[in-house]
């Protein structure tokens, strides 16, 4: 690959929104978009509640959006970095709109905001329950209009190039040759998402490998707060767990209620907010209530709900649970806690700037220190597009200054590496087994320990310490993802 200006890693709402703002300020420069599987597979297609912000100042403030985002983190957000992300929502919001995001409005033409988890007012602006997927269509729309980004998917890229504490830009699999390349930039972006593949019931798609920081840890990049990992309440219990569809948070603040298999509101007993506790506390809660009897099932009860109402705002939660066999105003639906969104990552600052020289990250893969140690429900796609635009300013002032540097492929590296073939049956049981033991450690039936030492010995294997019996090819995609996934988890213990 030629040499590009700028290299962008993911084509989620973090590496879109700055590959557009940075085009829309500078039109002389190249930006490519790269990205493992098809443009439009990302964690951002399926969010569904939507996004954080104050918009009518009447009822709401920034100083109660702040209030409810530091209580969700628990004390381990930083809190300049909120009052800038929550104060630049309206703004950013307004830029989406404005591209085409189809938000709803109410009657009376305003936004039509709905509460989620842990929100003292309603503020989620939301497209029906698909506000991802109509996100993604926008920003893919609006992207293809500027000359200077390019799109390349099916591009696996494999690790960053760093010297000296400064980012290069990417070694990757070709995918005409299946060899690996290196491909040089001034400015390198990560945006590669999050890491819910590290567990068995989860609700983030198959991409979610957590590539992007594992990358970074090896490049020497600052990392932090890996040990808080979000558990969503709400996974649809009765189909695939992973992925597992998701019931969004926003059906328990259209006045939803969850129960236990005696049919009790039982989340009141852990926290006076009941079913709009944040997430961290429904969902440990959830766990307690398994501990004390392995029979126990919980389950989500919209009988009492209206039904038209109700389908207006979530038609595809009720046709997926009513495609399973579930029809949520007859019966309640089982539910199970699932991996849901990794709190920490990248350090960055407000610009998106890394601890290595020209690498900068947004979105689920770094950690500006919005979460701390609980993210705050429909907070995410916000500091996406806030971190976005800080980013683009500033690579669109910093980027004449950057000399590209290149140098040659690594050649003690692995040749060939062949593209998406099925899973080597080995690399396949150590990942299975490595998602279930992260799985059973978080619901707290076995201690960090025992844990560790177990993923120790996984991550024996695949070092190369012992064989794995019938795998002869540690080069292919599927291997570098389950490095990465044992890298990640063993950040998160
Ligand atoms: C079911 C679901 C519902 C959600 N609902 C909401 C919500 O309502 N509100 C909210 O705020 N948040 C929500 N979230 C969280 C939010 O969607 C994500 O945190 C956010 O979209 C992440 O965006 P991103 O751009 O960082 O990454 P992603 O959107 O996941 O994009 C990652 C990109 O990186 C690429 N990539 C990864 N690794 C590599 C590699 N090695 N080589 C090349 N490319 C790579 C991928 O191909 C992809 O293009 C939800 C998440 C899920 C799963």
């Amino acid at each position: 690959m030629i040499p590009t200006d700028v290299l962008v890693l993911g084509s989620g709402i973090a590496g879109l929104t700055f590959a557009i703002q940075l085009a829309e300020r500078r039109s002389d420069i190249s930006i490519r978009v790269c990205s493992k599987a098809n443009t439009g597979e990302t964690n951002t297609r399926y969010a569904q509640g939507g996004i954080a912000a104050v918009t009518d100042f009447t009822t709401d403030s920034f100083e109660q959006h702040i209030r409810d985002t530091l209580e969700a983190g628990r004390g381990y957000c930083d809190k300049n970095m909120v009052r800038a992300i929550v104060e630049a929502a309206p703004e950013r919001i307004a830029e989406l709109a404005q591209w085409g995001v189809p938000f709803d409005r109410n009657s009376k033409g305003k936004w039509d905001t709905g509460l989620e988890g842990g929100h003292s007012e309603s503020r989620i602006l939301h497209c029906r329950d698909r506000t991802g997927l109509a996100i993604t269509q926008t920003l893919l729309r609006r992207a293809a209009g500027y000359k200077n980004i390019r799109f390349c998917p099916g591009l696996f890229i494999v690790d960053l190039l760093v010297r000296d504490k400064q980012c290069h830009g990417i070694r990757y699999v070709d995918p005409d040759s299946g060899k690996i390349k290196n491909s040089h930039a001034k400015i390198t972006f990560l945006a590669t998402g999050g890491s819910g593949q590290v567990f068995k019931v989860t609700t983030n798609p198959e991409i979610a490998t957590g590539d992007g920081v594992a990358m970074a840890a090896r490049a020497g990049a600052q990392i932090r707060n890996m040990v808080f990992y979000q558990f969503h309440p709400t996974a649809f219990a009765a189909g695939k767990s992973n992925p597992a569809f998701l019931i969004s948070e926003a059906v328990r603040g259209f006045g939803a209620y969850i129960i236990n298999t005696e049919g009790e509101r039982f989340l009141f007993r852990y926290h006076s907010r009941g079913e709009l506790a944040t997430r961290d506390i429904v969902s440990n809660a959830i766990f307690s209530e398994y501990q004390k009897n392995e029979e126990n099932r919980i389950y989500l009860d919209c009988r009492h709900l209206d039904e038209r109402k109700f389908y207006r705002h979530f038609p595809e939660i009720a046709n997926q649970c009513l495609k399973a066999g579930f029809d949520l105003f007859k019966t309640p639906v089982p539910i199970m806690p699932a991996a849901h969104y990794q709190c920490g990552g990248v350090t960055i600052n407000p610009q998106g700037q890394t601890s290595v020289q020209n690498l900068y990250a947004n979105g689920e893969c770094a950690c500006s220190g919005l979460h701390g140690a609980n993210r705050l429900a429909s907070n995410s796609l916000l500091e996406a597009v806030v971190i976005s635009h800080g980013a683009a300013v500033e690579v669109a002032s910093v980027i004449d200054h950057i000399p590209i540097v290149t140098f040659p492929e690594n050649p003690g590296k692995p040749g060939r590496i062949s593209q998406r073939k099925p899973m080597p049956n080995e690399i396949g049981k150590i990942k299975t087994r490595l998602q279930e033991l992260m799985y059973i450690y978080h619901t707290g039936k076995i201690t960090g320990d025992r844990t560790k030492k177990d993923i120790t010995s996984l991550w024996e294997l695949i070092s190369g310490k012992t064989d794995i019996p019938g795998n002869t090819d540690n080069s292919t995609r599927e291997f570098y993802e389950l490095k990465n996934l044992i890298t990640v988890a063993r950040m998160l213990l």
